[in-house]
Formats: C-alpha cells, sequence, structure tokens
C-alpha cells in the first residue's frame, strides 16, 4: 500500500487545514490551526487523494 509523507517545510502552519475536508477516510488530523497536519496512518487507504491538493502531502 501506498503510504503518505506530511512535508512539514511546504505547510505555513498558519490555517485549518483544507485538505483535511478532502480526505474520504478522515485520515487527516490537525492540532490546531498552528500545527502542519499528520496522518493516521491506522485510517490512511493510501489513496493518494490528498497529494492532488496540497504538496504538504506525498507519495512515498
Ligand atoms: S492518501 Fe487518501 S486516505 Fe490517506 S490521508 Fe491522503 S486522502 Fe486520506
Amino acid at each position: 500500500m501506498e503510504t503518505i509523507t506530511v512535508n512539514e517545510a511546504f505547510c505555513p502552519q498558519n490555517h485549518a487545514c483544507p485538505v483535511i475536508r478532502v480526505c474520504p477516510t478522515g485520515a487527516i488530523e490537525q492540532h490546531n490551526a498552528f500545527s502542519a497536519p499528520v496522518i493516521n496512518e491506522e485510517k490512511c487507504t493510501g489513496c493518494g487523494v490528498c497529494t492532488n491538493y496540497c504538496q504538504t502531502f506525498s507519495k512515498n
């Protein structure tokens, strides 16, 4: 299965992550609007949808 890397260097970490809405399994989590998103590996299917929306997310 494809896994997803969150590259924090690409995330300005100053807004609520809009990509959370597009994940079909609710696998993207964010502690607060000033933190980078994190992937819940137990929920992520590796579909790659998030990588189409933001460069912070990339396939391994
Ligand atoms: S790869 Fe798919 S399931 Fe995993 S975080 Fe991205 S959009 Fe969600």
